[in-house]
């Protein structure tokens, strides 16, 4: 944590800053490891503050040694008024793709002297390359939903229905450990899987029915996120067909996954196999997002993404073809970079499409 603070404080200097205050939930734990659900940092020049409420005042103690606690009443602002005087505070820096407007408000009120500004992502910057702690707690995550995905693979009979397939998938990574799914877990069979998002239903599995599962699990705060397509019975030609393709596209990505590698390209290079064979148009999202504290976040391996890949990234890569009144298939796995390469954390199989029953 101190090498966090640190880090930060160096960017605070460049922004010309001279505190920083967090009020975003992941920016907060991976600064100070303070899980509770209300809570805001200061980051001065030398010292840092956490404020919480009478509920977390124990808890933040022992999460966050280093860090000076104050208790708030509420949602005040008075004791981050006196901490900011104290400190002499002359610019303070915010969270502004965060903080909400009325909180911006009430802050600024008590703050005649003090000039704040908002700033986008500034502890996000140092959240895009995962240190070694991170990667083996999020290694844990990506284990966590193998360990499921295996095991459901002998739940799907005929007849069962795509949210007791969520349920289930659920109940084995929370049994391993998960904290909670990382998102509402995706189980989509039949001509539901044309849909890229659609959640878990009533429907009921049948035979001859691809089954799209987009699920993850969070261990300690850290978010994974696989998908795999399935079919229920022997597979149909065209399922094997477009299944080799966005498996291809899929590889290809991965392989683009490296240091210096713009996110764009691992779009592109994912892309570029599913347009040759002629479904550019069934692959309407992008490839792949980074992720950790959150399950989406910088980079996006998106046409527009700019941003260049550096070891301790955590990308996911999940192109996918989506046939309207047909069915859909996606594969997704999660994938580290490392200093001369990338490293494929996700072990579920995905050679070939899983014919079950
Ligand atoms: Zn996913
Ligand atoms: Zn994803």
């Amino acid at each position: 944590m101190t090498e966090r603070i640190k880090k930060l404080r160096g960017l605070m200097n460049e922004a010309e800053v001279d505190a920083f205050f967090v009020t975003r939930p992941e920016n907060l734990f991976y600064l100070s490891g303070f899980s509770g659900s209300a809570g805001s940092v200061l980051v001065g020049r030398e010292q840092s503050y956490l404020f919480a409420d009478f509920r977390y005042i124990v808890q933040a103690a022992q999460q966050s040694p280093g860090f000076i606690i104050v208790e708030v009443p509420g949602s005040s602002h008075e004791q981050l008024h006196k901490v900011l005087e104290q400190e002499a505070v002359v610019t303070l820096g915010c969270e502004g793709d965060h903080l909400a407007y009325s909180q911006y408000v009430a802050l600024q009120e008590g703050l005649s002297e003090i000039d704040l500004k908002p700033f986008d992502g500034l502890v996000e910057k140092l959240r895009l390359s995962k240190d070694n702690d991170e990667i083996a707690t999020l290694e844990e995550a990506v284990r966590l939903a193998d360990e499921a995905f295996k095991e459901i693979l002998e739940a799907i009979k005929p007849g069962k229905q795509e949210r007791e397939v969520a349920l289930q998938l659920e109940y084995a990574m929370r049994r391993r450990g998960a904290e909670r799914a990382a998102f509402t877990i995706i189980v989509a069979a039949g001509r539901r899987s044309a849909m890229p998002h659609a959640v878990a239903s009533e429907k009921t599995i049948q035979y001859g029915d691809l089954i799209i599962m987009d699920f993850g699990a969070v261990y300690r705060g850290y978010h994974s996120d696989i998908t795999r397509t399935v079919v229920l019975g022997k597979p149909a030609c065209c399922q094997l067909e477009i299944y080799d393709i966005v498996l291809e596209a899929q590889q290809r990505g991965i392989a683009a996954v490296r240091p210096a590698v713009k996110a764009m390209d691992v779009d592109r290079a994912a892309r570029d196999v599913i347009e040759w064979y002629g479904y550019g148009k069934c692959f309407g999202h992008s490839t792949g997002h980074g992720l950790g504290l959150q399950i989406h976040e910088k980079p996006w391996l998106s046409a527009r993404d700019e941003t260049v890949l550096q070891p301790g990234m955590v990308v996911t890569v999940e192109p996918g073809i989506y046939l309207p009144g047909w069915g859909g298939i996606r594969i997704e796995d999660t994938v580290l970079v490392t200093p001369d390469g990338h490293r494929v954390l996700t072990r579920s199989p995905k050679q070939e499409l899983i014919a079950l029953g």
